[in-house]
């Protein structure tokens, strides 16, 4: 088989949004699975819609992701020389014409057509009649499109995802290529590049199903062979509609600053309407992703964007880090939150099997930075209610100061013992202990906590709780 050769065609319109992400994945990892190249291209041919530092934020995106083009990047706003040519070619071998047809002449169609109830308006010159009038009216330089002339034959191809799929002939119209004022439409841009740049798979949304008709017949008129091509089913939000800034995040570049590692989005986005085949695997690093990809996986059905399977997976990946890596992916993350390494360093191994995202940490975990502002409420009740538990508290917390070793077997031992030479079981303390050094009722290892926050940090903490409590 001939190399294979795919690419990723963003329109720097917005910011890479998931699905976009995910389309490039697809290409990217058929590239790798299968030794062909990977391309990037900018469809950049609108002046009015494009936006320079959009490309370069897209293209920026990507390389978090890991996904990079293995030739340069093609400019499509660098070609339209070559596109006036293809259309030029395209009049010349009577597969297009030149239109005079004004904006308001196509208007007064598109309502004539609604009066006559037709189900959508499609423009079909008569050709023959273009082709006379064509000499006088350029004569006079009138303005003028150039327009494919569609022909009554259906179109069909064998599509990678959804198999067969049929266009009747009467179904498209006779399409715009180059506009009036020069700019080539998406149509004879798309296929102009991805024949020079030798595409032989395209693989894109499946909001682009309709246009591909229109491409092949462009194909066959100038006598080039097509690609294939597969639609990806569109991602769907929580509320299966297209997933939008309604339900939550979109851009990559919202999940990239909420913590999340580049592997575990790019594993999630693959997951997202690919499956492996047999068994239930779900967690891959890319290394693997690129030998077992294959296009034969891609659903024919959407898939819904689950945020909390993407989070379970950023801890999955998470732990995958070595222990530096972790660490100075939390330093990233760690906002305004002051914390130095050494301190992650001793929290970390308590914390890897817990956390998902950063926020895990320095939100839900706020105390390991920063004492308490408030404690739980249902807590306070259950464990700074009874005055007895609180002498013993206040006592416990004097003695506290007396212990050599401030470690956690020590800790332990001391806590233990203390309790049981008053009878006392040693959870009547742990609780509100818990609970004045975390303001919660659950959290890791006591002892642990106790060590990692330091000696003036528990004793200034419980001091404070006893105060919140108005314990004499
Ligand atoms: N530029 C198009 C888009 O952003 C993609 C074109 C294609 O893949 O053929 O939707």
């Amino acid at each position: 088989m001939a190399e294979i050769r795919v690419r990723f065609a963003p329109s720097p319109t917005g910011y890479l949004h998931v699905g976009g992400a995910r389309t490039a994945i697809f290409n990217f990892l058929f590239a790798r699975a299968s030794g062909g190249t990977f391309l990037l291209r900018i469809e950049d041919t609108d002046p009015v819609r494009s936006r320079g530092e959009l490309a370069q934020i897209i293209l920026d995106s990507l390389r978090w992701l890991g996904i990079e083009s293995d030739e340069p990047v093609v400019y499509q706003s660098d070609r339209h020389d070559r596109f006036r040519q293809v259309a030029r070619e395209l009049v010349e071998c009577g597969a297009a014409y030149q239109d005079f047809t004004t904006p308001e002449e196509i208007e007064t169609l598109r309502r004539e057509s609604q009066a006559r109830r037709e189900s959508s308006f499609r423009f079909h010159a008569d050709p023959v009649k273009a082709r006379a009038d064509a000499p006088a009216r350029l004569a006079r330089g009138e303005p003028h499109a150039i327009r494919f002339s569609a022909p009554p034959e259906d179109v069909e191809w064998n599509d990678l995802v959804h198999g067969p799929i049929k266009f009747e002939g009467s179904q498209i119209e006779d399409f715009v290529l180059l506009r009036s004022d020069g700019t080539p439409t998406y149509h004879l841009s798309v296929v102009c590049d991805d024949h020079d740049m030798g595409v032989t798979h395209v693989l894109r949304g499946d909001d682009h199903v309709s246009n591909t008709p229109k491409q092949i017949l462009i194909y066959r008129a100038m006598n080039w062979p097509p690609p294939e091509f597969g639609h990806v089913p569109l991602i769907l939000g929580p509320d299966k509609q297209r997933l939008s800034k309604r339900t939550g995040a979109t851009s990559v570049g919202e999940f990239k600053e909420r913590g999340f590692l580049p592997p575990a989005l790019f594993n999630f986005l693959t997951l997202l309407g690919w499956s492996p085949g047999a068994g239930d695997r779900e967690i891959f690093t890319v290394e693997e992703l690129k030998k077992v990809f294959a296009v034969s996986g891609i659903q024919a059905k959407s898939a819904v964007f689950d945020v909390a399977k993407l989070e379970w997976m950023n801890g999955e990946h998470l732990r995958m880090l070595d222990d530096e890596q972790a660490l100075d992916y939390l330093m990233e993350h760690r906002g305004e939150v002051p914390v130095d390494r050494e301190r992650l360093r001793r929290l970390w191994p308590m914390m890897k099997p817990r956390l998902r995202l950063p926020r895990d940490l320095f939100v839900d975990h706020a105390y390991f930075f920063s004492d308490p502002r408030e404690y739980d409420p249902a807590g306070a009740v259950k464990h700074f209610a009874d005055a007895n538990i609180l002498q013993r508290l206040r006592e416990y917390t004097d003695d506290l100061s007396r212990v050599d070793t401030f470690e956690p077997q020590p800790l332990e031992a001391h806590l233990r013992a203390w309790c049981e030479t008053r009878e006392l079981s040693a959870g009547k303390l742990i609780h509100p202990i818990r609970l004045a050094l975390t303001g919660k009722i659950v959290s890791p290892s006591l002892f642990e906590l106790m060590v990692i926050l330091g000696r003036e940090t528990v004793l200034r903490r419980l001091h404070a709780a006893l105060k919140f409590t108005g314990s004499p």
